[in-house]
């Protein structure tokens, strides 16, 4: 048996395809969607993640603003931008790339964006919506993670994920998800005693470590979905997963591989997440 390999590219364009087909219904209205990043300095990664959402927008017909602020920006400056674009009306989602330069306080700057405007999900109240249930803009990868495992045909409710990583951008807001779809929920972490033991039970096992192949052929149940969200750097310049993708190839039922799968989600969910602000924004279902 091999694996069905879920390809996140293919997946990701298929949204991107539903998204502008929406947003060009949206104009015909008058609307539309407008996203809002703000970098500040020049880490080479965040640069790039901010030039591929800039290019998405033009791609989806968005209004773009980015706003590329020095490193020795000061906090006031840059919450005085955040209320700027709170206030800006073709603005529907306001995105700050983290990480911060060390003296701003990354959660002050949070705390201020907009709920409303909150596209990656991380404002406390829009967490807490998440939990309660509530409708809100949910965290873009772990949204992605989701879509992967609903388009790929799984059917999560009944079913036992275990979730490895409890960070609050990934695992804890990917666990929430997985119970919302009424899995049954195992979160697994660095202290977690007997990891492969309890990995090895799951029908949706997502790993979200940060720690390049961790997770081999004996953490998995034979027919698991297996979505890897890491993304490692390798010593010879590649990337891999959290996941060891080819020994893992023959006993998962469905992988996600590194890259072509949870990757190209983000910014299709910070895109679906604009466009569900600007249809919020102006009362639109
Ligand atoms: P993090 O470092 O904040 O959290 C890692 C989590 O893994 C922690 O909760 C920790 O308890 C757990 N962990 C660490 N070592 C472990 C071990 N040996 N056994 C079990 N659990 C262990 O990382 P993060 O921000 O959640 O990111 C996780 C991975 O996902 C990284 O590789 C990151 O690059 C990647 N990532 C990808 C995307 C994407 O768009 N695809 C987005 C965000 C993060």
């Amino acid at each position: 048996m091999t694996a069905q390999i879920i390809n996140g590219k293919a997946i990701s364009d298929m949204i991107r395809e539903e998204v502008k087909a929406e947003t060009d219904k949206l104009r015909q209205q008058g609307v539309v969607p407008g996203l809002a990043v703000v970098l500040v300095g020049e880490d080479p990664a965040s640069k790039v993640y901010v030039g591929s959402k800039e290019k998405a927008c033009i791609q989806l017909g968005f209004y773009s603003e980015v706003h590329r602020l020095s490193a020795d920006t000061s906090e006031e400056e840059l919450l005085a931008l955040i209320h700027k674009l709170n206030e800006q009306s073709t603005i529907n989602g306001i995105l700050v790339q983290l990480p911060l330069p060390k003296h701003i306080n990354e959660k002050a700057v949070i705390d201020a964006i907009s709920v409303d405007k909150d596209v990656d999900g991380f404002h406390p109240e829009s967490v807490g919506n998440l939990v309660i249930g509530d409708d809100s803009l949910l965290p873009c990868t772990p949204a992605g993670v989701i879509e992967l495992i609903k388009r790929a045909g799984t059917d999560i409710a009944g079913k036992h994920a275990v979730v490895i990583g409890r960070s609050n951008i990934v695992g804890k807001p990917v666990a929430m998800l997985l119970l919302r779809e009424n899995a049954t929920v195992t979160i697994c972490h660095s202290r977690t005693a007997n990891l492969k033991e309890i990995a090895s039970q799951a029908d949706i096992l997502v790993a979200a470590i940060g720690r390049a192949k961790a997770i081999d052929s004996s953490y998995v149940k034979p027919g698991a979905v297996v979505i890897d969200v890491g993304i490692n750097r390798l010593p010879d310049g590649k990337l891999a997963g959290d996941v060891d993708y080819e020994d893992c190839l023959e006993v998962s039922g469905a992988i996600t591989p590194v890259p072509g799968g949870v990757g190209p989600m983000t910014i299709t969910m910070l895109m679906s997440n604009t466009l569900k602000a600007a249809k919020k924004a102006h009362g639109i279902g």
